[in-house]
């Protein structure tokens, strides 16, 4: 009976495993197609982090932001955005609230942190999840709040815990020691001066990993010059090339492909084009993210031109195919399904004739053109 029961028992471990292999493609932050429970399935289990106690990365990196920390710029700068929560303007939103007296804007975030969970990722791109993972922190909140969000709990349902600065930079800690390659801070426009203040903290402690800026896109250019010198690694969407795509879906906001372009050119002045280093981890540059959508509501073939005729042609820019309708995304016809084979080959043929050569295209399960 006993050993029945452990056969049982093997083959149900078996069974998970393989279900959070098949997720394993999959990418953070709400367009991108995994949701935050799916990388709970297979990041937030003892097995991996027990296998490791120290971040494995080159031992002659040094992260953008420790040379800010040294100087005092890097605290400093952390005080210059928290001020900025007394009219809050973080993000393209605008709302003006005084978020340092408990005020919420459209993000509904205050001056209070909240983070939904920290640990390790190994669903993102592989230069950011070599053997240790991706140290992910997600942020409770969002101010893009689009309604097929596949993390919708957390983005709009506010699901997360309060947390001060200092819990923040014993998160970061903690993710180097479980050999993290990175700190990949998801949604973190709204908390942003909280970030830079527990890298501070984080960083005389003995934090020494890149951090990597994981963004919806929608980005002010005077925030982001606030992060210059700090972030390594910017991951931004870019989801649209039409406002009034932008506005249907993403609540009300029509300033997103131009707000976002800015911000892009923005990134990538401050980063650099993003290659993977001899160990095959990425350590710096900008990383362009596009979910290709049903109905072509996302501009693709757009966002593609717009790329390669406004940055680098080498410009990495990983070709997204696993659109889901979440959330409110059955309440509007054009976004209620998958995508076809033949609307992410149709992306994947226009980044190349536009000469983009740095692609990263999911080919499952679709036929990638050549
Ligand atoms: S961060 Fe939040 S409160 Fe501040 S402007 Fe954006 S949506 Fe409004």
């Amino acid at each position: 009976m006993q050993s029945r029961r452990a056969l049982l028992k093997t083959f149900f471990s078996l069974l998970l495993a393989g279900i959070g292999s098949a997720f394993a493609s999959l990418f953070t932050r709400c367009s991108a197609g995994a949701s935050h429970a799916d990388s709970i399935l297979f990041c937030s289990g003892t097995k991996r982090e027990n296998r490791r106690d120290a971040a494995k990365i080159d031992p002659d990196f040094e992260p953008a932001y420790l040379k800010l920390h040294r100087s005092g710029e890097l605290k400093k700068r952390g005080k210059e955005l928290w001020d900025m929560m007394e009219s809050c303007s973080l993000c393209p939103r605008r709302c003006g609230v005084n978020r340092l007296t408990g005020e919420e804007g459209f993000c509904r975030a205050s001056s209070q942190l909240e983070i939904s969970s920290s640990h390790q990722h190994f669903g993102e791109e592989q230069p950011l999840v070599g053997e240790g993972g991706s140290g992910t922190v997600f942020f409770t909140n969002c101010g893009l709040r689009c309604v097929f969000c596949i993390n919708w709990e957390i983005s709009h349902g506010g699901q997360g815990e309060s947390a001060s600065i200092d819990d923040l930079a014993d998160m970061m800690l903690r993710l180097q020691k479980l050999g993290c390659h990175n700190i990949n801070i998801v949604t973190p426009t709204h908390y942003s001066p909280h970030i830079l203040l527990a890298l501070d903290i984080a960083a005389a402690k003995g934090l020494r990993l890149p951090l990597v800026y994981n963004t919806c896109g929608w980005e002010l250019v005077e925030v982001l010059k606030k992060l210059e010198g700090i972030v390594d690694i910017y991951l931004p969407d870019f989801k649209y090339a039409d406002g009034t795509m932008a506005a249907r879906y993403s609540s009300d906001a029509k300033t997103y492909p131009e707000i976002t372009k800015r911000g892009l050119l923005e990134m990538h002045r401050q980063v650099g084009v993003a290659k993977p280093a001899a160990d095959g981890l990425m350590y710096r540059g900008l990383m362009i993210r596009h979910l290709v959508m049903p109905n072509r509501v996302g501009g693709s073939v757009e966002v593609m031109q717009w790329i390669a005729e406004q940055l680098p042609k080498d410009t990495y820019v990983n070709i997204m195919s696993q659109y889901r309708p979440m959330y409110r995304a059955s309440e509007y016809p054009r976004i209620a399904r998958r995508i076809t084979r033949e609307e992410y080959a149709e992306v994947v043929t226009a980044a190349k004739k536009a000469g983009l050569t740095n692609l990263d295209i999911q080919g499952y399960p679709w036929e990638v053109p050549d």
